[in-house]
């Protein structure tokens, strides 16, 4: 098929930028401008508001426990809220005065194709036939996000935030000159503007520094990260209403040798710790305890196990607070581990500096460190990464310590 003659940009909104109709009423003027601007416009869009929690939640009035026979029908459910999206925002732009036409493509109709892993189906690939036909008639093509088609032609959807992703993924099928994420925040901050009040927006960050700055501001779906880092698709995250530069997440950074490297201080809240005393220091421990827990879906974070001791050695672990109780259960059915051997503590949080070089600048971990102890918060656990340092602290340490460290690295 002939290549479109014009660039393409894929712009994406999410539930908070679509409120209600009046929002939805705004957003197709936005839409109908870059459109004018000669571009071919694909818009991606999330479900309403809160929808898709409330979808799950009228599912939960009726199945009581959720398990895999329901999936199927999930994913059915869930995706009609981007569909309810897609077709007002159409209505929204095919009512304009101008003569602007739009057609809204359920993600399937878009050509998304999947796996059959319903609630977190990876896309496999994109028949961009039907887009591109829309487009060469100079269409806005409106897409619902966060769902696809399995080769058994059964609905799928991508895992809550999975909109990012699909707006990657057609940025990446389409060759588009721009990747636009539009939400209710300007960006990315330099800390969580709820912690720090002089938290700056971050003009320039690199998929990897993205990745690990989550909380920052903008939430993305991770994997429409590491898709835009493989196909390399610059993504801009503005503010939907508000006229803002935003946070521009690419490739090629440059950064001359002398540079402050934190480019953030991700924090999270409501963590756990689970400690295990006096395990076996033999080979297939760890997997024997990790295996069970990721079987059930729980994600482990920082691990760190003490050097053995007489055979014997101690492993600490966090998790989400959410993931405790459940956690426990099933480390106490297991037999390699004593019962009373297993401790758990809440409240804590995870503090970390974030930059491209860290690793290879010694004088950060010791200038968080010394900032940390100077506003007398004690360090439970500690792991770096080639681009991160992180700490565990004490949730009630929180304020202070980002706040302290915001100053030290950012003024
Ligand atoms: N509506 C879905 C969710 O709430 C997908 C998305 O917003 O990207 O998770
Ligand atoms: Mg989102």
């Amino acid at each position: 098929m002939s290549s479109l003659s014009n660039k393409t940009v894929v712009q994406k909104y999410g539930g908070s930028s679509l409120k209600n109709v009046t929002a939805i009423k705004k957003i197709a003027e936005k839409i109908i401008k870059t459109h004018s601007e000669g571009f071919n416009v694909v818009v991606v869009v999330s479900a309403m508001g809160k929808t898709t929690d409330q979808l799950l939640y009228q599912a939960t009035k009726i199945i009581k426990n959720i398990s895999s026979k329901h999936n199927r029908d999930i994913d059915m459910l869930l995706s009609t809220g981007e569909i309810v999206s897609a077709t007002l925002l159409s209505m929204a732009i095919n009512s304009n005065k101008l003569g602007v036409n739009s057609i809204s493509l359920t993600g399937p109709q878009a050509g998304i194709k999947t796996n059959l892993n319903h609630g977190s189906a990876r896309i496999s690939k994109i028949e961009i036939s039907r887009l591109k036909k829309e487009l060469s008639s100079k269409k806005i093509v409106i897409v619902a996000g966060f769902q696809g088609v399995s080769q058994t032609k059964d609905i799928t959807t991508l895992g809550r935030g999975g909109s990012d992703t699909t707006a990657v993924a057609l940025a990446a099928a389409l060759k588009a000159s721009s990747c636009e994420i539009y939400t209710d925040v300007e960006g990315i901050f330099t800390a969580d503007p709820n912690i720090v009040k002089n938290a700056k927006l971050i003009h320039y960050l690199s998929f990897e520094e993205m990745l690990e700055m989550a909380s920052l501001g903008a939430k993305m779906h991770p994997r429409s990260i590491e898709l835009a880092a493989i196909y390399n698709i610059p993504i801009s995250v503005k503010h939907s209403s508000k006229i803002s530069k935003g946070t521009i997440i690419k490739s090629g950074i440059k950064k001359m040798e002398i540079r402050e490297v934190v480019t953030g201080i991700p924090t999270e809240r409501k963590i756990s710790k689970i400690t295990i005393n006096d395990l076996d220091d033999t080979p297939g421990v760890a997997a024997s305890i990790f295996m069970p827990l990721a079987n059930q879906g729980i994600n482990i974070d920082v691990i760190v196990q003490s050097a053995g001791n007489n055979g014997k050695t101690n492993l600490s672990f966090t998790l989400s607070e959410n993931h405790l109780n459940q956690a426990i259960e099933i480390l106490n059915d297991s037999n390699k581990i004593n019962s009373k051997n297993i401790n758990s503590e809440q409240g804590l949080a995870k503090i970390s500096i974030v930059g491209t070089g860290i690793q290879n600048q010694p004088g950060y971990a010791a200038r968080m460190f010394k900032n940390l102890a100077g506003a007398k918060v004690n360090i439970e656990m500690i792991t770096t990464s080639e681009i991160r340092i992180t700490c565990i602290i004490k949730d009630s340490d929180i304020e202070k310590a980002t706040n302290t460290l915001h100053k030290e690295f950012f003024g």
